[in-house]
């Protein structure tokens, strides 16, 4: 089975990128999946160490200063990284990495590692999009719009990743991520 050793994953909020993961990494536990810092309050539901790593601005800063971060940027308001041991780790390993990252972050793997696979989601509409920003019910009305209008310039960037895909039905898309993933697309 031939498959990239580092995957990023990219698309705007409430897309459907972490319901896709979650789903990917049942089918194939072998999927490393890299678990990010962020500056962000949890949400309710949310396991510190599990879906982030929920840390202060100064702790953020100090690893952006002792370089522990692959990437990072600022979204909606708040800081979001990836620590590059367990990556690195991973990948010594063998294993395949997925880093569900944003824009400005997907852009700096470009640059650092350009043999990364770079997949972008899309979704139906803009009216989707809301709809299941809406539906996760676990934002603010203020981090919503934030989110939206973040979306249109996401969106505009799409055709620099190398492979789109528009989440509509959730089980076809899952299919065709794990046949781009595994390569064996008919
Ligand atoms: P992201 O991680 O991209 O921010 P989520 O995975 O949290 O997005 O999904 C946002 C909402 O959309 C969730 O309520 C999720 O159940 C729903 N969702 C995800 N994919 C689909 C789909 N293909 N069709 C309908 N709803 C979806
Ligand atoms: P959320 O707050 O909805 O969990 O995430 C907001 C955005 O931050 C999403 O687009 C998500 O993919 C992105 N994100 C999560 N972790 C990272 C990270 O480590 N680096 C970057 N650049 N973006 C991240």
């Amino acid at each position: 089975m031939q498959i990239s050793k580092l995957i990023v994953l990219t698309g705007p909020s409430g897309v459907g990128k972490g319901t896709l993961l979650s789903s990917l990494r049942q089918r194939h536990p072998e999927l490393a999946l890299s678990v990010s810092a962020t500056t962000r309050s949890p949400r309710p539901g949310e396991i510190d160490g599990k879906n982030y790593f929920f840390i202060d601005h100064e702790k953020f800063q100090q690893m952006i200063e002792n370089r522990e971060l692959l990437e990072w940027a600022e979204y909606a308001g708040n800081f979001y990284g990836t620590p590059n041991l367990p990556v690195i780790e991973n990948i010594k390993q063998g294993k395949s990495v997925i880093l569900e990252i944003e824009l400005q972050g997907a852009r700096q793997i470009q640059k650092t590692f350009p043999d990364a696979l770079r997949i972008f989601i899309l979704p139906p509409s803009n009216t989707e999009l809301e709809r299941r920003l809406r539906k996760r019910g676990q934002d603010s009305e203020e981090a919503i719009a934030k989110r939206l209008k973040l979306a249109t310039e996401e969106l505009e960037a799409a055709t620099e990743f190398d492979i789109r895909l528009v989440n509509d039905n959730l089980e076809d898309t899952l299919q065709n991520l794990e046949a781009i993933l595994f390569n064996c697309r008919e």
